[in-house]
């Protein structure tokens, strides 16, 4: 395989989201009735090629973050730069939601999206109580390991594999070996999330197929300008924002992120999910991004379960919407509040379809206003949930490439270089090629 047919899998991945979203609206416009529809297409086929393509991104999310960052640590010469890495990535994952959240706050308040409407849901909304901030940072550290994997506790798998990898780092001797059996786990398993790649295209298709069968336009209509307005702040965040931000912290043309991050961006859209597209994140930043493997492998998991800029615009413009429909006017101390509770909301979401939604009742209690007001908002949240988990990965993808070149940590000419990571997608890797060098992301040594 040559790298023009590589270039069709990502083409081939683009043609399925448009097709597999005309089909569910052609399907939802001319055979809603139709119970052989209903039964073999939507929940028969299209429900289990999607659903098996999720479960296996979801299958690998587990042993590929431990495995690639155990490898990543266990790689660092440096162990100080860790702590480095770390400050700055949350940093500027904090950062990125913060000014994401404002922009959708101004603009809400601009248009006022709800002004005038009625309130006529007699949807209920009840909230969860949300854990303190003390008991999230008890949680992050776990008791038992397997438990956390077992459970897919993301920030407890990511602490268990940064103490792992720093003791094999000095471990010396039988730390060496620890760590080349660890690295051939890790070509491992990126060869298993490049075979994945390759039936991405029928599972993208059936997802979107059923999704936009399911999907409620009617909802859309009677809630058009709150739909608008997050559509567009989370269009402005991906297009104006975060380019802006990567030239500035990096000096690299954004056009060429925007470009690179197509694939990743289309994993989230179709799954709703952070989590879930990790392996394709950490793919895209390593191989076609020129990342180094030990600051992906750290800055990419980190970023699906704590960075939610896409989210936090959601529940900006909402907490305006909800006000303006109940008739609050929040003062500028209960917006700076808002501010605050959904950048820290952000850290608590986990990366997996809806839960922005859950978080959005600790942001409206904060600033005592209904948590019903969740109920007015859910008939459209399934499709914002998927723009704006595409968001949200984009927004770790551009903190993971700002901090790695700011370590020294990025091929720029992997970065540059159009073709990088396209044949990663290939199946069969070619022969007597060091797949090592490859699967380690980076040309860096
Ligand atoms: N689905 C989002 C994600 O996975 C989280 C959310 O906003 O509900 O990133």
């Amino acid at each position: 395989m040559n790298s023009t047919n590589k270039m069709s899998l990502t083409h081939r991945i683009l043609i399925s989201m448009v097709a597999g979203i005309a089909m569910g609206v052609l399907l939802q416009t001319f055979a809603a009735d139709s119970q052989f529809v209903q039964d073999y297409i939507i929940n028969g086929l299209f429900n289990i090629v999607g659903t098996v393509f999720v479960s296996s991104l979801r299958m690998l999310v587990v042993p590929l973050v431990f495995v690639s960052l155990v490898c990543g640590v266990a790689s660092m010469q440096d162990t100080a730069r860790l702590g480095r890495l770390g400050g700055k990535t949350v940093a500027l994952y904090l950062a990125t939601t913060a000014i994401a959240i404002s922009i959708a706050m101004a603009v809400a308040l601009l248009i006022k999206p709800g002004a005038g409407m009625e309130l006529v849901s007699d949807a209920e909304f009840v909230a969860n109580e949300a854990p303190s901030l003390a008991q999230v940072i008890i949680d992050m550290f776990p008791t038992n390991p397997i438990a956390s994997m077992a459970s897919g506790n993301m920030l407890q798998i990511i602490v268990f594999a940064l103490l792992f990898g720093l003791s094999i780092a000095i471990a010396g001797e039988p730390g060496q070996r620890i760590a080349s059996m660890f690295e051939d786990f890790n070509v491992v398993i990126m060869k298993l999330v490049t075979l994945l790649m390759n039936i991405a295209p029928y599972g993208v298709f059936a997802l979107l197929s059923k999704l936009f069968y399911e999907i409620g336009f009617d909802a859309i209509y009677s809630l058009f300008g709150y739909f608008m307005v997050v559509l567009a702040v989370l269009i402005i965040q991906a297009a104006v924002v975060y380019p802006v931000l990567l030239k500035l912290l990096s000096g690299l043309n954004p056009l060429i992120f925007v470009k690179k991050m197509r694939e990743a961006f289309v994993f989230a859209f179709s799954t709703a999910s952070s989590n879930a597209t990790i392996p394709v994140t950490l793919e895209t930043a390593t191989h076609k991004l020129g990342v180094r493997n030990s600051t992906a492998s750290f800055t990419v998991p980190l970023g699906a379960t704590i960075n939610m800029d896409g989210t936090s615009i959601m529940q900006g413009v909402a907490t305006i919407f909800i006000a303006t429909v109940y008739g609050f006017d929040l003062s500028a101390g209960q917006l700076l509040t808002v501010i605050l509770t959904a950048t820290l909301a952000s850290v608590g979401t986990a990366g997996v379809p809806g839960v922005g939604l859950i978080t959005l009742a600790m942001v409206l209690t904060q600033v005592g206003l209904p948590v019903e007001g969740i109920a007015l908002i859910i008939g459209v949240d399934r499709l914002l949930d998927m723009v704006r988990t595409a968001v949200n990965i984009t927004g770790d993808s551009m903190v993971t490439v700002a901090v790695a070149k700011s370590e020294g940590d990025l091929n720029i000419a992997t970065y540059n270089d159009p073709e990088a990571g396209l044949k990663d997608e290939e199946v069969h890797l070619p022969h007597g090629e060091s797949t090592k060098a490859r699967v380690g992301g980076s040309q860096l040594a």
